[in-house]
Parts: structure tokens; C-alpha cells; sequence
């Protein structure tokens, strides 16, 4: 065959590209938030101290030391399980999964492997197109690592250190079918997940490492995935290890979409990889895959016994979960369903409303929803540092008309950029005052130049009269243009209202 028919030969393929299907799958590691560590007493406070100062013999896995199971991880975990709507296994089992990494100081990391704590669950997500299921394959628990520190990078150390605090940290590991279709629906589903595991308190996603994500990508002809199900990849696929922030898997997976492609247009050939996700560059990087087909040698943990934990796990009651608060907000609030789904995608952020949500529910629910979780977003600050009292105050003043929708968004605004230089912000009412931007109150029905909304009428109607003369003409353009002007020249600090019922009279009479 000549090159010429090669060629033709790809471009003719090319054409069957146009309905391809991203397929994803997750793996997520989650380390539980208990006090204590999986399998000893040692605290898992870790974070402020120094290197090595949170170890004993179980979790350096010194001879001789005997693990024991952390009760309040399993409780969680099974938490995590039923609230993933799983089932939870007769009886569960750890195991040693074996492998050299300076990270493991035992030689082994005690995880779950063919007889995991539960399987086959769900969580209901919002979809591309609208709700959907991702299906949950499994529900393991399992012992964090160490963690090794590079001295100078990971390219150019001299030499590494290994900081064993975070050894034996309970982690739960969440693996999920191939249901996700897009980068975005893999952050919407880590989004329900962080706050569905919130909402359980079991999680705290603010703590530096806490998730860490794996990302089974491919690209398949579209029903492909219904008709040959998992594992006969035609197209090959991509695994992206260990990500660790939510925003990271949606760029890692958009990097993957392109990638992939763009290889598969060239007429490439992707066979199964390992791939890294380098967060500084926003982009995956091969690894020699070799070194990932490990064989582990798995077995069961000899030193601990199977658990039997369903009864156990029929007896826990779950708190409300993201879903049933949303349909509350919904009926209890009156809140639209989009700012309902807002509003509960985040623990902190559904509390911080319904601590407020008394002044009037629909109006709170916009401006949390909208104003505030806006500016907080592009000020990449938590709500957390938001403080309920002073927000309230500030509705309060909006709500009752002493401040414009605007200028207390200005306020807001002001108030949520010295909270950021400073750690605190003055109070609402010294800041309107500060900033000038109380409503000008009409003193009375009279038409007196006392009244700073007659005031700013006249002077607008002598400076626009060609405006007057179209108004005078029939022109309805002509009166909004005019209160546009007096708006203007209060600072948006009139009242729509008054500035109508003001103009009309002037030029009712004048006219
Ligand atoms: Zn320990």
C-alpha cells in the first residue's frame, strides 16, 4: 500500500470520530477525619508538627507489633457506604498488599482486596444531561501511606526524606463504574461526594491531602461502552494517578479528552498506560509503565480478623444528606431549585443560609447563592471566614431599603476584601456610612430643594432638555433615559420609586 492510500485510509477514519464518547471511572481516596489512626492510638492532628512525631511501633510496623482495628474508622466507613446507597458484605476482610516503596514502612499496606467493606451502590448526580446514577463498584477500607518529601523537587532532590505521621491515617477508597461521560460530570460527581461525606462528617476536604483521585479515561464510538461493556477496550485507555485537588481532575481528564483525541486522529494506537498529572503544567506525562504492573501478592491480613459488621451497620442512623436537604430548602424555604442545589452542595454553606434564612428565605437565598458564594469565588476565599452576624446585619439594611441592592453589594465587597488583608472588616453600618451609600430618604411630599431627590430631578431636567422635549413629545425612552440620570447623580442611592414619583410631578407640572 502507498503511502498516498495510508493517508486516506486515516482521513476516512477520521470521519468516524464525530461520535466518540468520553468514558470515565473513578478511584477515590478519602482519608477518614477520626482522631486516631486505622490500626493504632497515634493522633492524627498531623499537619503542624514535625516530621515523625505522630509514630509507634503498629504504625512504623516495628516486629512484633500487632495492629488493632480503630472502631470509629469502621463506623465511618460504613457511614460512607450506606449513605452510597452500598451493600454491606457479610463479612469483609483486610489483606496485605505487598510491595518496596521507602513510603511503606512495613513492606506491606493492610488494605481490603477481593472481599471488600461493601459493593455495588450509587450516587445521583447532576448530569450534562440532567440527573443522573453513577454506579459505585465498591467501598474499601484501607491504611495511608508515609509520605516522602523530596529536598529540592522531585526532579532535582539530592536526597529524600520520609515522614512516617501520615502512616496508618484510615483512608476510604471509593471505586465507581465507568458511568461518567465529561471532565465536568467528574467534578460534579467529586463535588456530590466531598459534600454528601460532609454532610455525614466523617470528611474534611479542607485539610491539605485529604483526597486523592485516580482517572480511568478513554474514548470509545458512542454506545460502545452498553454494547461491550468494561474491559474490552478497542481504543485503549489511560489511568491518571493520584491527583489531589477537585479542580485538578476536571484539567487533568480535559488534558486526557485532547490528548487522546488528537492520537487517535493521527491514527495512533493507545494501548493501557499509567499516566501522572503534572498540576503546575496542567498536563499528563507517561510513566514507564512497567513499573506499575506490580504483582502484589496479595493475602489476608493474618493479624486481624474478618469483619462482621452489618447488624451494626442497620443500626446507624445517617443524618440528613445533601439530596433530602435540598428538597427541604425547596419546600420549607420556597427556594428556586437551582439556588436549592446551591445552597446544599456544601455543608458549611447550607448552615451559614439557614442561619440567616429567617429574614425573608427567597431574598437570603439570592443574595447567598448568588452575590455572596460569587464574590467569595472570585476572591478564591472560603465561606468560613464569613461571619453569619455581620452578613445578616447587612441584609437586614438591603431588605429594609436603607441600602440599594447595589450598594450592598458594594458594602459586601468591601467588607470581603478586608476580611482577606486583614483576617476582619469593620460592621456593615460603619461601612455604608463610610462609603456614603445610605439610601437618600425623601424628607417629605413636597417638591422642597431640601429633599436630595428633588434636588438631583431639577438639576437633571435643566441639563438634559432635549430629553424633556421628547418626553414632553410622548417619548417613554425619553423617562427612563432621565432616570437613569437622577439615579446616576444620587449614586444609585435613590429609590426607583421615588425618583419616578419625582420626575412625573416636575415635569407634570413644568410640562
Ligand atoms: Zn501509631
Amino acid at each position: 500500500m502507498t503511502g498516498t492510500a495510508d493517508t486516506a485510509g486515516q482521513e476516512s477514519r477520521v470521519m468516524d470520530f464525530s461520535d466518540d464518547e468520553v468514558i470515565i471511572g473513578l478511584e477515590i481516596h478519602c482519608q477518614l477525619d477520626t482522631l486516631t489512626k486505622l490500626f493504632c492510638g497515634c493522633s492524627t492532628d498531623y499537619r503542624d508538627d514535625g516530621p515523625n512525631t505522630h509514630v509507634c511501633p503498629i504504625c512504623l510496623g516495628l516486629p512484633g507489633s500487632l495492629p488493632r482495628v480503630n472502631r470509629k474508622a469502621i463506623e465511618y466507613a460504613l457511614r460512607v457506604a450506606k449513605a452510597l446507597n452500598c451493600t454491606i458484605v457479610e463479612e469483609s476482610e483486610f489483606a496485605r498488599k505487598n510491595y518496596f516503596y521507602p513510603d511503606l514502612n512495613k513492606g506491606f499496606q493492610i488494605t481490603q482486596y477481593d472481599r471488600p467493606l461493601a459493593v455495588k451502590g450509587y450516587l445521583d448526580i447532576e448530569g450534562d444531561d440532567g440527573e443522573k446514577r453513577v454506579r459505585i463498584t465498591r467501598v474499601h477500607v484501607e491504611e495511608d501511606p508515609g509520605r516522602l518529601v523530596h529536598k529540592g523537587g522531585a526532579d532535582r532532590a539530592k536526597y529524600t526524606l520520609v515522614d512516617y505521621n501520615r502512616a496508618g491515617i484510615p483512608l476510604i477508597e471509593i471505586v465507581t463504574e465507568p458511568d461518567i461521560r465529561s471532565p465536568k460530570e467528574a467534578r460534579k460527581f467529586l463535588n456530590k461526594l466531598r459534600a454528601t461525606l460532609e454532610y455525614l462528617g466523617v470528611f474534611d476536604s479542607e485539610k491539605e491531602g485529604s483526597l486523592r483521585v485516580d482517572a480511568n479515561i478513554s474514548i470509545q464510538p458512542r454506545g460502545w461502552f452498553d454494547r461491550e461493556g468494561k474491559g474490552k477496550a478497542d481504543r485503549g485507555r489511560a489511568e491518571v494517578k493520584n491527583i489531589s485537588s477537585y479542580k485538578g481532575v476536571e484539567k487533568a481528564l480535559t488534558f486526557e479528552v485532547t490528548r487522546q483525541k488528537n492520537a487517535l486522529r493521527r491514527g495512533q494506537r493507545l494501548g493501557t498506560e499509567t499516566r501522572h498529572f503534572v498540576e503546575t503544567r496542567g498536563v499528563t506525562t507517561s510513566s514507564r509503565s512497567k513499573e506499575m504492573e506490580q504483582e502484589y501478592r496479595y493475602f489476608p491480613e493474618p493479624d486481624l480478623r474478618p469483619l462482621r459488621v452489618c447488624t451494626w451497620a442497620d443500626e446507624i442512623v445517617l443524618p440528613e444528606l445533601p439530596d433530602a436537604r435540598r428538597a427541604r430548602f425547596i419546600t420549607q424555604y420556597g427556594c428556586s431549585p437551582i439556588h436549592a442545589r446551591t445552597l446544599t452542595g456544601d455543608l458549611r454553606v447550607a448552615e451559614f443560609y439557614e442561619q440567616v434564612a429567617g429574614i425573608d428565605p427567597v431574598f437570603v437565598a439570592t443574595w447567598v447563592a448568588d452575590t455572596l458564594l460569587g464574590e467569595l469565588n472570585y476572591r478564591d476565599m472560603s465561606i468560613n471566614r464569613v461571619s453569619p452576624d455581620w452578613f445578616r446585619e447587612l441584609i437586614v439594611l438591603v431588605h429594609k431599603g436603607n441600602v440599594t441592592d447595589k450598594g450592598g453589594i458594594e458594602v459586601l465587597r468591601s467588607l470581603l476584601d478586608q476580611i482577606r488583608e486583614s483576617g476582619s472588616c469593620e460592621t456593615p453600618g460603619v461601612c455604608v456610612g463610610r462609603l456614603g451609600l445610605r439610601v437618600l430618604e425623601r424628607t417629605a411630599e413636597t417638591m422642597s430643594e431640601d429633599d436630595p431627590v428633588v434636588k438631583a430631578a431639577r438639576e437633571v431636567i435643566a441639563e438634559q432638555p432635549q430629553a424633556v422635549a421628547d418626553f414632553a413629545a410622548g417619548k417613554k425612552e425619553a423617562f427612563n433615559f432621565l432616570v437613569g440620570k437622577v439615579m446616576k447623580k444620587t449614586r444609585g442611592r435613590a429609590k426607583p420609586a421615588d425618583v419616578n414619583q419625582v420626575l412625573l410631578a416636575i415635569l407634570g407640572k413644568e410640562g
